[in-house]
């Protein structure tokens, strides 16, 4: 099989397999070839694994942060030399084309690796005069952290929770999804040939009942969970019994806004790759675009003309644009959303259900508020567009949902701009761009979206916790 890993798991810096794990195939989703079996962890694997984690974690957070910077730096760089390689897996593994999978996923994650290795040695804590007293703060780990990833940029998540949370002096056990499994496990290589110690990344295989065992472990001291609302409710709560710590990067239905001043060729292209890349699989994207009348006509035009012209086939070809959905169970959920966009009255402007696992590129107009399409989260090639006339209306409407991950403005007028986004609910906004998660600035949701921040500073404060120490100089002054 072509992309079968040493083994399942990679814990206490080895592979390990346990052939007593229910078995499941990676498929690539292109052609249907199997490339890989791989076994669910046992209890013994997990509790390996939490175990090689909290050995690991002691010494490790007593290196001098510039020390753990070195080995997410050494991490980077080989990251970055193998890029080409680690591309074809994540294509093999995901069905992306390898044009995306070459720019956006490892080099996201060797960025996350590298920004936080020099982050970590600028983490201090602040003294606090008390009179002839003072206090002093020390920012520490958290201990073990659990990983749990989504399968739409499994080796970025990946790399996104590994990087702060090791900088930070924590230990990890992260849980792909078992949809595609492969990116972790070299990352996990990658890290212990960078100079981890044993134990400090770990990797185990599973579905669901796998990442609920790590949630629910007494040695967990945090959660950090990419995925669906749903699922989110389930391992917050879970968490909540053990009193730890959560990020939730969780899902998102993200408005669009484009005024009639914005230039339009590049709202355009800025709903195309809020919608189309990574065939649509990506949780901030702005698949409610919010046009206003007087451009609308214009906009559905050039995006018609744009969108048919995006080149589907096989992702392996670096011509490609767009390669097939994940998996069977994805196109069927999407193909769901497309027929129920048409039966609701939803104006077909191009795409629809396509052949096999590829959805093409998909536009529906003058869809309305009420609409399913306007309302649940499809994760598909499938842009929804909606008309309005003025500002308050369409801020208004913009937040009248549940999610709150992003949110993007399109116009020339920059106070409006500013004004807009000021009052939108959203934890990520962009102003005349679109879904660029640069690693140097925070990422996160509100509202349903989610808790916690994945880069930028922000993530020191989730991975790790303040110790206040009070310091008394002078005798103890009792009462009695
Ligand atoms: P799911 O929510 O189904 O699964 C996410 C992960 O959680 C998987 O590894 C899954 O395992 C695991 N899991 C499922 N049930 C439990 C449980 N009870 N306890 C612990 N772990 C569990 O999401 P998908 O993988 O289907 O990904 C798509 C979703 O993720 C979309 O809805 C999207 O919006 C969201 N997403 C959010 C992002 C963000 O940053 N906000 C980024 C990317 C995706 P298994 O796969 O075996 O079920």
């Amino acid at each position: 099989m072509k992309a079968q890993p040493t083994a399942s798991h990679f814990i206490d810096g080895t592979w390990v397999e346990d052939a007593a794990g229910r078995a499941f195939d990676v498929v690539f989703p292109a052609t249907g070839e199997v490339i890989a079996r791989l076994h669910e962890a046992t209890p013994a694997v997990i509790d390996r694994a939490l175990a090689a984690a909290e050995r690991a974690q002691r010494d490790w957070a007593r290196l001098r942060p510039v020390e753990r910077g070195r080995v997410l730096r050494r991490a980077a760089d080989l990251i970055r030399a193998r890029n080409a390689d680690l591309s074809v897996l994540e294509v093999l593994d995901t069905g992306k084309p390898i044009q995306e999978t070459e720019v956006a996923d490892w080099p996201s994650g060797a960025d996350a690796l590298e920004y936080f290795a020099g982050l970590a040695p600028t983490v201090t804590g602040e003294t606090v005069p008390l009179g002839a007293d003072f206090a002093y703060s020390i920012r520490e780990p958290l201990g073990v952290c659990v990983g749990i990833g989504a399968w739409n940029y499994p080796s970025q998540i990946a790399c996104w929770k590994a990087a702060p949370a090791l900088a930070m002096g924590n230990a990890m056990v992260f849980k792909p999804s078992e949809v595609t499994p492969l990116g972790a496990l070299q990352l996990a290589a990658i890290l212990t040939e960078a100079g981890a110690p044993p134990g400090l990344f770990n990797v185990v295989q599973g579905f669901g009942g796998v990442g609920a065992a790590l949630v629910s472990d007494p040695r967990t001291a945090k959660v950090s969970l990419t995925g669906s609302v749903p699922t989110g409710r389930k391992v917050y709560a879970a968490a909540a019994e053990g009193i730890r710590h959560v990020t939730m990067e969780l899902g998102g239905k993200s408005p669009l806004i484009v005024f009639e001043d914005a230039d339009i060729d590049s709202a355009v292209g800025a709903a195309m790759l809020g919608n189309f890349y990574s065939s649509g699989q990506i949780c901030s994207n702005g698949t409610r675009v919010f046009v206003h009348r007087a451009v609308k006509a214009r906009f559905l035009e050039a995006l018609k003309v744009r969108a048919e012209a995006i080149r589907l086939g096989d992702p392996l070809d670096p011509g490609t644009q767009m390669g097939p959905l994940v998996s069977a169970a994805q196109v069927a959920k999407v193909r769901a959303h497309v027929d129920l966009a048409l039966r609701e009255g939803a104006r077909l402007v191009t795409g629809g259900a396509g052949e096999g696992m590829f959805v093409p590129p998909t536009v529906f107009a003058e869809v309305t508020d009420a609409m399913t399409l306007s309302r649940e989260e499809v994760f598909g090639p499938v842009m929804a567009v909606l008309d309005f006339d003025d500002e308050a209306e369409v801020i208004a409407r913009a937040n009248a949902t549940e999610y709150g991950l992003a949110a993007g403005v399109f116009t020339a007028d920059l106070a409006r701009a500013h004004r807009v986004v000021a009052q939108l609910q959203a934890g990520t906004c962009w102003i005349n761009a679109y879904n660029l998660t640069p690693v140097e600035s925070s990422f996160g949701g509100v509202k349903a979206s989610g808790v916690g921040r994945e880069n930028g500073r922000a993530a020191i404060e989730h991975y790790t916790q303040l110790k206040s120490v009070y310091v008394g100089m002078g005798p103890v002054d009792a009462p009695y």
